[in-house]
């Protein structure tokens, strides 16, 4: 059959198979894949059943066979072509011309490889697949014939057309394979940098936690025998004590009790700051009435806390959640007005996507001038150095909310009480993510 004399069904072969190919090219996520269909397709569209890629390696010389149909064991991702002047290969490589041998037996010009003869490759044809701008060829798709044949123009037209889908094939991997690899050595860069940070945390607040309990250890000790030393002067040797005395003592007494106080307040809230604590659909109405429960205990007397139950569910810890309330309960029937019951309310209302709980009584109140500072650490405005307080139950208030992605606040005035609020997120607003409403339900 002569050149111009091709088969209309044969053409229309070729082009089917070249829409399949570039079809599959676009889908594929796999070079091994597209690569080894790609010889099966090209051995469909000329009617061989031998066909390979080979890529060219780092050397510049070397022909690894990448992929291939029709072949024994043994070649494919093995065998090895050196791509020197006296091979087709070679010559394709270096003119970018199609190389064709019609006839391996009887050609003068190239030598072949041992693997290609002892697999009945009989006649090939090379075509060139170019690599990306600025870059060596990436390899040959060979079509390998088991009879001599003659490959036509159109053949190598057809090769060339397809070798040239293939090459922008490998390149589009080649640029996603650069992509990936840079991303992955930066990803690797991060992670051991935070691995190394996060070592580094540790290990600096593993030694502050050491610390931390030696220096309180360290100083509950002497405060221990302070307070002792002087509870045994007050309670044996009374009648050697005037009145001055007796109150000194009591004083001493006093002071190494809220010094004590102190160490405790100071590990909880050093504890606090390292905490992170996992957010969750909480219902705070069982640990507002537990916080009430552990005040009124403490008080000693009769008071009255009262917890408007049930309190919606928030978005909080239950355990910071507890230990906030606890001191602002605590509070509000602590700073009462002489002569005054205490009386102290624990209620919510909604605000938009949020839910702010009020914890009020209708003490000695706070001027303005002041709200703000009540909320760091050491702030105190009322007693002199026999009160107890320590100044950082409402700095914890503070941060532990904030920790929960909450805030805090008060609303005060001097003699008329006060209103501390803390809102956190609403857990039942439709906004929130579904699986964490109703999760967890202290
Ligand atoms: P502490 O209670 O140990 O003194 P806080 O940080 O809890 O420390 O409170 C800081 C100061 O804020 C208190 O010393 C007090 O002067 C003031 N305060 C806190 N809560 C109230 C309240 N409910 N009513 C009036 N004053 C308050």
């Amino acid at each position: 059959m002569s050149e111009a004399g091709k088969s209309e069904p044969e053409l229309l072969r070729q082009h089917t198979i070249l829409a399949r190919f570039g079809e599959l090219a676009l889908r594929s996520d796999d070079l091994d894949e597209i690569l080894t269909e790609s010889c099966r397709l090209v051995g469909e569209a000329l009617g061989t059943d031998l066909a390979k890629v080979v890529e060219l390696q780092d050397d510049g010389e070397t022909l690894l066979v990448r992929a291939g149909v029709g072949w024994k064991p043994g070649v494919v991702g093995k065998a090895t072509i050196k791509a020197t002047d006296d091979t087709s290969e070679g010559y394709a490589l270096k003119t970018g011309k199609p190389m064709v041998s019609s006839n391996i037996a009887t050609e003068k010009r190239f030598r072949y490889p041992a693997f290609l003869i002892e697999n009945g490759a009989k006649a090939v044809a090379n075509v060139i697949i170019i690599g990306g701008k600025d870059r060596p060829p990436y390899g040959i798709l060979q079509v390998d014939s088991r009879e001599p044949r003659e490959f036509t123009e159109s053949d190598t037209a057809f090769l060339s057309g397809y070798a040239n889908l293939l090459a922008a094939t490998v390149d589009r991997f080649r640029v996603i394979q650069e992509v990936r690899d840079k991303e992955a050595g930066e990803r690797r860069a991060l992670e051991i940098q935070v691995a190394e940070r996060t070592a580094a945390l540790a290990a600096s607040n593993a030694q502050l936690d050491a610390f931390a309990y030696t220096v309180s250890h360290d100083l509950r000790a002497p405060l221990r025998a302070m307070e002792g030393f002087a509870r045994i002067l007050l309670d044996d040797y009374a009648a050697a004590l005037d009145d001055k005395g007796g109150r000194y003592a009591e004083r001493i007494v006093a002071a190494s009790m809220r010094m004590e106080g102190m160490i405790d307040a100071l590990l909880a809230y050093s504890r606090l700051r390292r905490h992170e604590p996992a957010v969750r659909v909480v219902d705070p109405t069982p640990i507002a009435q537990r916080a009430a429960e552990e005040v009124r205990t403490r008080h000693g007397r009769e008071i009255a806390i009262d917890v408007a139950a049930p309190l919606p569910s928030v978005m909080a810890e239950p355990t910071v959640l507890g230990q906030v309330l606890t001191n602002l309960i605590s509070n509000a029937a602590k700073f009462q007005r002489d002569g005054v019951p205490v009386h102290v309310t624990v209620r919510a209302e909604h605000q938009a996507d949020r839910v702010r709980i009020w914890i009020e009584d209708d003490g000695i109140g706070i001027a303005p001038e002041h709200q703000e500072r009540i909320f760091n650490v050491f702030e105190r405005l009322h007693g002199d150095e026999t009160y107890p307080g320590t100044g950082i139950g409402l700095a914890i208030v503070k941060e532990g909310v904030a920790l929960m992605g909450g805030s805090a606040g008060v609303e005060s005035e001097l003699g008329k009480g006060s209103r501390f609020w803390i809102e956190f997120a609403d857990a039942s607003h439709p906004d929130m993510p579904t699986n964490d409403r109703g999760r967890h339900q202290e």
